[in-house]
């Protein structure tokens, strides 16, 4: 199947039966994956503070500075999570938190290089999100080119494309005005893939946001995937989507079903025909995440923690043996994939 555009994704999406969709994402997926091999891995989500002054009204996990509840994680607290990650076999952390005032770009430059001095390439990290990486580095006052050579300098490998919720203006003016305008985050984002280190798309679905929207998030995921591809950059690694969890946030709403999102999935595979990986959220989903195997996903995480989502209702189920024999018995062979240095940061 050839590439498809906006108006071929919004028929299908409309007018494509569920075995359509299926079929078509299965062609994508074949281009890049064996068809019954599915790879994951065992992470934890840090969530280094909860302090943060965006104020998102899609978000449940959230203190101002000076509101009762804020916290700060000690190095310590930081170096015995990744320790029992490693005492389960897991061997990715991402670190994730809010934008709080008190940390400068220089705190995390620090805490990055002590856990890379203290477990090399033993533990891979994403250090932070794009949307974290737009705050620090406009109040350090420095450029993206800049604030991006400074972590990775520090030893971070990856600053993944989180915070980007639905990439359109109008989504960000509704739910999160605070947070950045989308042409800044894709700027930072090629800030980061210039200097070396690697990145990944993201998209949370089930808010209000309408199909043109969603739509408009992943045309422009492409798009940018595109110009890394043609300027020689290996671009975005994979493209993960979960589901909002609507519990405790200013916003509320209701879950989507399980069934729409894997029909979302099998577009996204369909229409980013330039990503390698198309991942599918344990975190959010639980055992229903599987399905999305047979809707072009080939890779996941099974996460420890993840102290944003669990506020706002998520469940993370731990017996990770069990969950495993969920995708063996959709017939697929699962294999622990681990993370990968990036080639422009290898010695
Ligand atoms: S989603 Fe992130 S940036 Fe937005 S309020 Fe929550 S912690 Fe802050």
């Amino acid at each position: 199947m050839s590439r498809i555009d906006v108006d071929e994704a919004r028929r299908l999406w409309l007018e494509a039966s569920d075995d359509e969709l299926r079929e078509l994402a299965q062609g994508v997926r074949d281009r890049f994956h064996e068809p019954d091999r599915a790879t994951y891995m065992v992470m934890r989500i840090i969530n280094y503070t909860n302090i943060c002054v965006a104020q998102c009204d899609y978000c449940a996990f959230y203190v101002l500075p000076n509101q009762e509840g804020g916290y700060v994680l000690s190095r310590d607290a930081v170096f015995a999570k990744i320790d029992d990650l490693l005492t389960v076999g897991g061997d990715l952390v991402a670190f994730n938190g809010g934008f709080n005032p008190k940390l400068p770009l220089d705190f995390y430059c620090d805490l990055f290089a002590a856990v890379r001095e203290r477990y090399g390439d033993r533990v891979e990290f994403y250090a932070l999100t794009i949307a974290e990486f737009l705050y620090l580095a406009d109040r350090a006052g420095l450029s993206y080119a800049d604030a991006a050579a400074r972590l990775r300098d520090a030893g971070v490998h990856w600053v993944t494309g989180g915070g980007s919720e639905i990439l359109t203006e109008d989504f960000r003016k509704r739910h999160a005005k605070f947070k950045y305008l989308v042409s800044d985050y894709f700027e930072a984002q090629r800030a980061i893939v210039e200097s070396g280190m690697r990145t990944t798309a993201t998209m949370v679905i089930g808010f209000d946001e309408t199909l043109d929207e969603r739509l408009e998030h992943l045309q422009r995921t492409r798009d940018f995937q595109d110009q890394c591809l043609a300027d020689g950059h290996d671009g975005l690694f994979s493209f993960l989507c979960w589901t909002y969890k609507p519990y405790g946030t200013a916003f509320g709403g209701r879950e989507i079903p399980a069934g729409e999102y894997w029909r979302h999935i099998a577009l996204s595979r369909i229409f980013l025909d330039n990503v390698r990986h198309v991942r599918t959220s344990v975190l959010t989903l639980n055992e229903d995440a599987f399905r999305a195997l047979e809707y072009g996903a080939d890779d996941f995480d099974l996460p420890l923690e993840d102290e944003v989502t669990e506020k706002a209702g998520a469940r993370i189920d731990l017996d990770l043996q069990r969950l495993l024999e969920v995708p063996r018995g959709l017939g697929y062979r699962v294999e622990y994939r681990r993370a990968e240095r990036p080639a422009a940061l290898t010695a």
